[in-house]
């Protein structure tokens, strides 16, 4: 049982992680599977596209970690270790297997046995959309899918958007951060894509939407989008946490703005990564609103981000 659900997971992760930097960046996003027991899911640290049926896979008591989830009532002082806690408690150990990430309650608390979360782009624009017009983007999402969803606000990952997200929707979208998208199969994820193409068409991000129906390899879309002095923008969480390294990669020109030399792809892919993403939404939505300041420097004082980064900077610093 547990060797098929690997295989699939593995198989998913692979999936969304060859997507970047549209879907995801570094070793952001994750992905899981419920059975009656269990929920497998993406071990903390790795990325998407590194994950095989044996190695890089968590499992989770996942009925426990939602029953204390729902439960809790604890202070904000108290709830970060708690969470962090929470999350080593109920994580199985043994041969092969990972150590479940910050991003683990709301898989465990969302009822449906696929649930995949990543850092789609035009998720982030869509939000973005929908800010500026919410009558406009509801109807729009109305015509083009019956999948139920949802706007959540932008707060901290981890233990707070673990107590937001919840019940049944189809579709989470987070703002400034990304998606989560749950149903009884995999199936939702080409349903998404589909929304996206379209989401592009309509309003008016057609070269984006040029990019996504394209095979063009990272390099190449570095060097067409990547290279350009632009401000430094942080539109992610994942840039808040990885503020230094991604410093270490950037050269900063004497007009103030920031640019990743093309060689440092090597030094640090997963920085690449984010910074190709930020360029692209920077690009096709100069003024797409950065992560609350607040939220970014409180995330990046978490005793689960700064797990993150040390096994993190492993990969390529
Ligand atoms: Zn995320």
């Amino acid at each position: 049982m547990s060797d098929r659900i690997k295989k699939e997971l593995s198989h998913l992760c692979q999936k969304v992680g060859t997507r970047v930097p549209l879907w995801t960046q570094g070793a952001g996003g994750n992905i899981s599977i419920k059975d009656q027991a269990s929920l497998w899911i993406k071990a903390t640290g790795y990325r998407l596209d590194s994950v095989t049926p044996t190695s890089g896979i968590a499992q989770v008591n996942f009925r426990k970690m939602a029953q204390v989830l729902e439960e809790a009532r604890w202070s904000e002082e108290t709830a970060e270790q708690n969470y962090a806690d929470l999350i080593k408690e109920t994580t199985a150990q043994g041969a092969g297997l990972g150590r479940a990430s910050m991003e683990t309650g709301f898989h465990a608390r969302l009822n449906s046995p696929y649930v995949m979360h990543f850092h789609s782009l035009v998720s982030l624009l869509l939000s973005h959309e929908f800010k500026k017009d919410k009558t406009k983007v509801s109807s729009w999402l109305k015509s083009q899918t019956d999948l139920s969803w949802v706007m959540i606000e932008p707060c901290r990952p981890g233990w707070v958007l673990s107590k937001r997200v919840s019940g049944s929707s189809s579709i989470y979208f987070l703002e400034c951060h990304g998606i989560i998208l749950q149903g009884e199969n995999g199936d939702i994820l080409s349903k998404w894509a589909e929304i996206e193409k379209s989401f592009c068409r309509d309003f008016n991000y057609h070269e984006l939407g040029e990019i996504l129906n394209s095979n063009v390899e990272f390099r190449e879309m570095f060097k067409e989008y990547g290279l350009k002095a632009i401000p430094k923008k942080c539109f992610f969480p994942d840039i808040a946490v990885f503020e230094e390294r991604l410093n270490r990669c950037l050269k900063k020109e004497s007009s103030g703005l920031a640019f990743f030399p093309i060689e440092t792809i090597e030094t640090d892919r997963d920085m690449a990564e984010l910074w190709l993403a930020t360029q692209l939404l920077y690009k096709f939505c100069p003024q797409f609103e950065e992560f609350p300041f607040e939220i970014a420097r409180d995330l990046k004082n978490l005793p689960t981000e700064k797990l993150r980064r040390q096994k993190e900077l492993s990969y390529g610093s």
